[in-house]
């Protein structure tokens, strides 16, 4: 049973408790996840966290706002009992943020389909040459009489090729660099949208390459402003690149989980292991490690919740120190598994594929640094 005296924090309130309680007790009662499909899983997961409920919270109504220690608790605790749970949730939120935030009335009703479950979506930001560099992005939208032609490509795009709907970032032409690009909604069965590949990684997603091939959009496919697609972007992962660290928190719970279990019941010289004074450190640094990342994760979702504007900072600190901090923990949890730690069905097998991409998307651990160094030398100005 993974630590619980987190959630008596000063973070949370009564209705975060026990949200982090009942969708423990749900996911023990009801996540049984075959992987054998991984887009058959990726719907039905959908289908049932809109069900049941769950993906109310992954956005916002009209008059709501989004309640990112809700978001954590929800990742934290879904990616401790199923990494593509944690992902089917996680999307719904990231690929409909740009509409929880700034979507009109019409643009909503697509948000009511994903939260109900019966709608999937997709954030197409990446393409080949601008992943971490998105000032250099390249796809294009053409304003023409009545709308935009889309054209270009993105690509390592979750959802893609399952997704009902795609929220694409393209070059308006506004200004040169970021302040160029544009957001745009494009349902998935729009003329002129290929499905190039279907990606594969080492934890298996649904994720795929994207074409445009002059896709024809209605103005009111554009959310926002034109010229407003960075800020939107970043407005979104302000919210969201927490709660990737708090997927990592969820995979780190579960490797220390494991782990534990492991060093008790293994016997080994006479002894349970867990009686060895070396892996008695490995407990105490992952047990740190764990409640560090909750630290950090819940101080940057408070913060948001509390109406900062802008969390770059902390969500930076807290998504950085989480996702390199988890891969630690799963690696010291594989360790003290011995041969069996790198056995297919054990858990901490897969957790150690699970974690590994944490690390890139949403802003590659180096680009959290760059965050933080800037925040932290804007400050000493
Ligand atoms: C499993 C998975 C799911 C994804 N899902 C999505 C999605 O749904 N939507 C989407 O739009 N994208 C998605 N991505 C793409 C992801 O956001 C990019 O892979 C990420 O931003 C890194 O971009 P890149 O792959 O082009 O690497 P590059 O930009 O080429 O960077 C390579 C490496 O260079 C280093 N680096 C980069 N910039 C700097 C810097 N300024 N200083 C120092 N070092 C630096 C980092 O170590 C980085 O990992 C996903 C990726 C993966 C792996």
């Amino acid at each position: 049973m993974a630590d619980r005296s987190f959630l008596s924090w000063p973070f949370f309130e009564t209705r975060h408790r026990e949200l982090a309680e009942a969708l423990d007790a749900w996911c023990a009662a009801h996540l049984h996840v075959d992987h054998a499909d991984t887009d058959e899983a990726c719907r039905t997961l959908v289908r049932d966290l809109g069900q049941a409920g769950w993906l109310r919270h992954s956005g916002a109504g009209e008059g709501e706002t989004l309640d990112v220690r809700s978001l954590c608790l929800i990742r934290e605790t879904l990616a401790r009992h199923d990494g593509l749970a944690d992902f089917a949730f996680a999307m719904q939120g990231l690929g409909m943020g740009a509409v929880s935030l700034f979507g009109t009335a019409e643009q909503r009703t697509w948000l009511e389909r994903t939260r109900a479950g019966t709608a999937i979506s997709a954030f197409a930001l990446t393409e080949p040459g601008s992943g971490s560099d998105v000032a250099n992005s390249t796809a294009a939208a053409e304003a023409v009489p009545g709308g935009f032609i889309l054209t270009g490509e993105k690509t390592y795009i979750s959802n893609g090729g399952i997704a009902n709907l795609y929220v694409v970032f393209a070059r308006t032409g506004e200004a040169s660099g970021a302040k160029g690009l544009s957001a745009f909604l494009l349902p998935a069965d729009t003329p002129g949208l290929e499905i190039v590949e279907r990606i594969e990684v080492i934890a298996p997603h649904p994720l795929a390459h994207l074409r445009f091939n002059s896709i024809r959009l209605p103005e009111t496919a554009l959310i926002g402003k034109c010229g407003d697609g960075f800020k939107i972007a970043m407005s979104v992962l302000d919210v969201f690149r927490s709660t990737v660290g708090a997927a990592a928190l969820g995979f780190a719970r579960r490797a220390l989980d494991e782990a534990l279990a492991r060093v008790r019941q293994r016997q080994l010289f006479g002894a349970p292991l867990s009686e060895l004074q070396m892996v008695q450190g490995h407990i105490a640094d992952m047990a740190l490690e764990v409640d560090a990342s909750a630290l950090l994760i819940y101080r940057a979702a408070w913060t948001k919740d509390m109406g900062a504007a802008r969390v770059s900072r902390e969500a930076a600190m807290a998504k950085l120190h989480a996702t390199e901090a988890a891969q630690r923990v799963i690696d010291t949890a594989l360790q003290l598994h011995g041969g069996d730690g790198v056995r297919k069905g054990f858990a901490v097998e897969s957790l150690y594929r699970e974690i590994r991409a944490l690390r890139i998307y949403e802003g590659a651990s180096d680009v959290q640094k760059i965050v933080i160094a800037r925040a932290a030398l804007g400050e000493a100005r």
